[in-house]
């Protein structure tokens, strides 16, 4: 994959960016000037593009000084990277050290991109056209933190990467990932079984290179699915195979290692504490979700009365996730499960443009006002997706929304654009 190298002195808010295009909104990393991070690589997407961006730590002075040491680190990423991101504190202007960065990235062949950043408002923009003096073109006013002209950048950056494979293809893509999950006997081996056999499709259980050997590769549809940590299924060595503990961390880890999970639940029997905690794991882990009811074959009127007022009244969390009544056994609609899976894994990967993000927005808000909070009406500014997989949202407002109104928001949202089978992320930026 293409490579972009974020460079600059420590505090100006690097690794802020670089959480930024990864669409991360939790870890807040701080440039600790003195702890030295090695160089790290990360893979992104923007547009269902996808490329590197490497965060070149170490940036404490050496023997010979900040400067030095950041203008080899600028060296580096023109010898390793496709195209450079400097990035300077707007609010400080250009330090001799940026100076030296400077001074070496304007002999670069490789595309330099500069940032100004921490520009959080117009007043700053003044300060920010300084920076033109550096040399080195425009600079792109940004708030990483804010997230201020980062979707505008992140454009700017694919404009100069060479070819940038689409999401979900090439090398680190390959066959989508399912986790197979479930309580002990609810009809795990026999659906992976059945899904291996009725397609008359090799099962393989390759020790190697490409494939994991505690994964199956299905072929299904016409296309290869890779169904992560069955190994124990297939052969259904044992359900011994541990306390529960054991087999809730597998399931974590094979969730984790996942891009859509099939949770089955047994439909002939009422739906359980365990059943609920694995469906929390999916939804907690932002992974799509279908739910198959199996052993179909065996509910009758009355039970599937009650089953429908169990989902009603437990599976409110998931009221998204795909839906399927299947029986391994019998092989009833287990051919329902790949439209299912695909139908999840599309609106897991979708991605809605900011113009058609906030002309909806607009007119839900306008219809629908966020209520009152302290004497003052909360403004929703602008919204944008910071992330697919799942599908991610923040909302930029002038105030606290409430818990209510950020539901309604969520579920006028999926009205609009239909993520069904995936979890979404809405998240509230306030500023001031
Ligand atoms: P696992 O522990 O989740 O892998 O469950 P298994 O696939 O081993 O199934 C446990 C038991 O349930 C076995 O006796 C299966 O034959 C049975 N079973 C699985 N699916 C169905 C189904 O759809 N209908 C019925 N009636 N039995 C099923």
């Amino acid at each position: 994959l293409p490579t972009v190298a974020i460079v600059g002195r420590p505090n100006v808010g690097k690794s802020t960016l670089v959480n930024r295009i990864l669409g991360r909104r939790e870890a807040v990393v701080e440039d600790i000037p003195g702890v030295t991070r090695d160089r790290i690589s990360y893979e992104a997407t923007w547009a269902g593009r996808r490329f590197m961006v490497q965060d070149t730590g170490g940036w404490e002075p050496d023997a010979k000084g900040l400067q030095q040491s950041v203008a080899r680190q600028a060296q580096v990423a023109m010898n390793t990277a496709d195209a450079i991101v400097v990035v300077v504190d707007a609010t400080v202007g250009a330090t001799s050290a940026d100076e030296a960065v400077a001074k070496t990235l304007r002999r670069s062949k490789t595309p330099v991109i500069l940032v100004a950043n921490k520009v959080d408002n117009q007043k700053l923009e003044a300060d920010a056209a300084e920076l033109w003096s550096m040399g080195l073109g425009e600079p792109r006013m940004v708030s990483a933190a804010h997230g201020r002209g980062t979707g505008d950048l992140l454009d700017d950056i694919l404009a100069v990467l060479p070819e940038t494979p689409r999401e979900g293809t090439g090398l680190t893509g390959g066959p989508r990932r399912v986790a197979l999950v479930g309580k002990p006997n609810v009809g795990k081996s026999s659906l992976l079984n059945r899904l291996a056999g009725e397609e008359r499709s090799v099962v393989h259980n390759v020790a190697g290179t490409t494939v994991d050997p505690v994964d199956s590769l299905v072929e299904l549809g016409g296309k290869p699915w890779r169904f992560v940590d069955t190994a124990g299924l297939r052969r259904k060595v044992s359900n011994a195979s541990g306390h529960e503990f054991y087999a809730s961390l597998r399931t974590k880890g094979a969730i984790e290692a996942a891009e859509v999970a099939v949770m089955l639940i047994d439909a002939s029997e009422p739906i359980t504490e365990q059943d609920l905690r694995v469906i929390s794991m999916v939804a907690e882990a932002g992974r799509a979700l279908v739910i198959a009811y199996n052993k179909w074959d065996l509910v009758d009127e009355d039970r599937r009365e009650m089953l429908e007022r169990e989902i009603d009244r437990e599976m409110v969390q998931v009221r998204w996730a795909q839906r399927v009544n299947i029986s391994a056994q019998t092989g009833r609609a287990v051919q329902k499960l790949v439209p299912a899976m695909e139908t999840a894994l599309d609106s897991w990967d979708k991605r809605i443009s900011t113009g058609r993000l906030n002309n909806w927005l607009k007119e839900v808000v306008a219809a629908t006002p966020p209520p009152m909070r302290g004497g003052r009406l909360p403004r929703v500014l602008f919204a944008t997706q910071a992330s697919t997989r799942p599908p991610t949202f923040v909302l930029f407002t002038t105030g606290f929304l409430e818990a209510g109104y950020r539901r309604f928001l969520e579920r006028k949202l999926r009205e609009e654009f239909n993520f069904d089978g995936s979890p979404v992320r809405v998240n509230v930026r306030v500023r001031e």
